[in-house]
């Protein structure tokens, strides 16, 4: 069994049309070769505009429109992060539920924006990793190259931070050291910042 789990982003712009090129076409792949798949999709209220609508429903919606019918569907919508997409789905219990029948040879594949493949693989191996299964991802190039790096980078730092206090530990104190070097780099003092979000010079 392959459990396909669709990471949320908002679906607006050209991601549909993004979508339809890169999704649709590995969907309907495990559809024809009639392989046992459940699709998870996960994505909270994050668009402003349409609070009432998740980016899960939205998702769901539009797979539907293109005709993928998987054998069962399991929706998450409370998260706005991919950090909460991975939490809150760990943390629900139809899902765990779901998630418990899995065997070693099944694969449990993160479909999500490229930029966040480290993130997911990093948190799904240590969220999930009571469930045996081969953990994957299939990206999707959403973003453009130059937001991806940048979001891959500040994820990174995100991610480890959460998960390991000895580690977020060490995380802050070499950002705050980083802070300092810009700072002096920039105007020969010492940053006058005592942590590592850096004063009005040097703070991103
Ligand atoms: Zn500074």
């Amino acid at each position: 069994m392959t459990v396909i789990v669709i990471l949320g982003f908002h679906l607006k712009g050209d991601y549909p049309e993004k979508l339809e090129k890169q999704l649709i076409p590995f969907l309907k792949n495990k559809k024809q070769k009639k392989e046992d798949w459940l699709l998870v999709i996960t994505g909270g209220h994050t668009d402003p505009y349409y609070p009432r609508q998740s980016e899960a429903m939205v998702i769901l919606n539009f797979l539907m429109e293109k005709m993928i019918y998987p054998e069962a569907i399991y929706l998450e919508t409370q998260s706005i992060t991919t950090f909460q997409n991975l939490l809150f789905l760990a943390k629900n219990k139809d899902i765990q539920g779901l998630f418990q029948n899995i065997k070693p040879a099944d694969s449990i594949i993160f479909a999500g924006e490229a930029g966040s493949k480290k993130e997911v693989l990093f948190l799904a191996s240590h969220l999930l990793k009571r469930y045996k299964a081969r953990i994957e991802y299939y990206p999707l190039y959403l973003y453009s190259d130059e937001k991806r790096k940048s979001k891959e980078k500040k994820y990174y730092l995100t991610v480890a931070s959460y998960y390991f206090p000895p580690l977020y530990f060490w995380f802050s104190c070499s950002r705050w050291l980083e802070k300092r070097k810009l700072c002096w780099k920039i105007r020969r003092k010492i940053c006058a910042t005592p942590f590592s979000w850096g004063c009005d010079r040097c703070k991103i």
